[in-house]
């Protein structure tokens, strides 16, 4: 059934009228980027392009991609295109691999991350007379400011308590009738767990009806799980701090990513050769930020692997579709020659029965030589069933069954595996 769309006139763009505006965008961001900033002026001057030669979107591949290295040389405001008197605001990531990356924000382009975040989030479903508890982490990070930004946007009702402190959570969940809950999708699920510890039923004590998540991968069964447990619609959320955080897909009733291509110019590439990919095809994404003033983003590699898509959608928008994230390059790892990606070791482990959300990927590296094993927590009631061996044995046989490989599997006694507010941590290196 086709819904509202926040913007119309943007989000239902002709496939030609894109392309046009697109360009359009392209060209005055390259002139801009030239004249203002030193690298991009010598990355152009090397590609041998000229802001007056570009004549069409294809003209895009002459341009040398950006790379998170080239942000850490940079850092923190060697990529800024305006002068630094014109920045209000500044977020970064966390810099867990490195120096942060940081993004700087004019007030233009606070304005363009509330639009584009609007549009995230009345996708969804989020309208003017929600309450958004937004229970993403404060501070630096991108998150918690972005959906602040598009409720507040849209005239929902934000509760900013940030993230933490699960008990109250909760009390302001039931006190404040909250309708929506903003978070990590694996937060969502620790605020379950503490909510039926207390005697409470997500499904039906509460007033939520939509989830806003995002900030960390998730597969489809552990999505089924959150809206089963809290009688929610979950929605997926996508963003880099490089272009701008939360804001550059919105999932709509049909449970599609359209991308904001109008705003941030999506491409496919075959990340071994940098050679771009026709739509349709799965490789690495690369955006370009069309608009964006203080820190534009200008093909800026972002490691991880999906599908785009071209066609219209039941929703009225008109805008390509992303598919889901499959994974991040940096997360790919190398076992016995096989590729493995975290999310097929969830995939797998979800379809166990009596398994609960909470699992670990264990990483060992010996040299070049790196194996994996994995500790997963079965339900309270799986676990006092006893015989574990048997639902070892299982697990281990789904990831056979999608991966080929052995990996040997621990079941823990429930709550051992620590719980996060914020981004879990599924990997650990030891
Ligand atoms: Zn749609």
């Amino acid at each position: 059934m086709a819904t509202a769309l926040w913007n119309p006139t943007y989000e239902g763009l002709s496939a030609a009228n894109l392309r046009k505006l697109q360009f359009q965008r392209f060209k005055a961001l390259i002139t801009r980027v030239y004249q203002s900033n030193q690298y991009y002026k010598q990355r152009l001057d090397e590609a041998k392009v000229k802001p007056s030669s570009l004549k069409s979107m294809d003209d895009i591949r002459k341009i040398p991609f950006l790379t998170k290295q080239d942000l850490r040389k940079y850092y923190p405001f060697g990529l800024v295109c305006t002068p630094l008197d014109d920045i209000v605001e500044v977020h970064a990531s966390s810099g867990t691999t490195g120096k942060p990356v940081v993004g700087p924000y004019t007030r233009a382009d606070l304005d363009l991350w509330a639009e584009v975040m609007a549009r995230s989030l009345y996708a969804n479903g989020v309208r003017k007379t929600d309450v958004v508890q937004n229970a993403y982490g404060y501070g630096f990070f991108t998150g918690a400011h972005g959906f602040e930004r598009g409720a507040e946007w849209i005239g929902a009702m934000v509760l900013t308590i940030g993230s933490g402190n699960t008990e109250r959570q909760i009390d302001i969940l039931q006190d404040f009738h909250s309708t929506v809950l903003a978070c990590t999708p694996s937060y969502s699920l620790h605020i379950a767990e503490v909510a039926e510890e207390k005697g409470l039923n997500p499904a039906s004590d509460f007033d939520l009806r939509l989830g806003a998540f995002g900030a960390e991968s998730w597969s489809d069964n552990i999505r089924k799980n959150i809206e089963d447990h809290w009688g929610i619609t979950a929605c997926e959320h996508y963003g880099l701090t490089e272009i701008i955080g939360p804001g550059i897909v919105s999932e709509c009733s049909e449970r599609k990513l359209h991308i904001n291509a109008d705003y941030f110019y999506p491409e496919i590439i075959d990340p071994n050769t940098g050679e771009t990919l026709e739509y349709g095809n799965e490789g690495e994404l690369v955006f370009t930020t069309l608009t964006k003033e203080a820190f534009p983003a200008v093909r800026f590699r972002t490691r991880d692997l999906a599908m785009i898509s071209e066609g219209t959608c039941s929703c009225g928008r008109t805008l390509p579709i992303m598919s889901r994230i499959k994974g991040r390059s940096d997360d790919m790892m190398k076992v016995k020659g096989v590729i493995v990606f975290p999310s097929q070791i969830e995939a797998a482990l979800m379809v166990v029965p009596g398994v609960s959300d909470n699992y670990q990927i264990i990483k060992k590296k010996q040299g070049d030589m790196v194996s994996l094993s994995v500790e997963v927590e079965p339900s309270e009631e799986r676990f006092k069933d006893g015989h574990l061996e048997e639902f070892e044995k299982r697990a281990e046989a789904e990831i056979y069954r999608i991966l080929n490989l052995h990996v040997p599997v621990q079941a823990l006694s429930p709550k051992s595996i620590p719980r996060s507010t914020g981004k879990a941590k599924r990997v650990i290196e030891r």
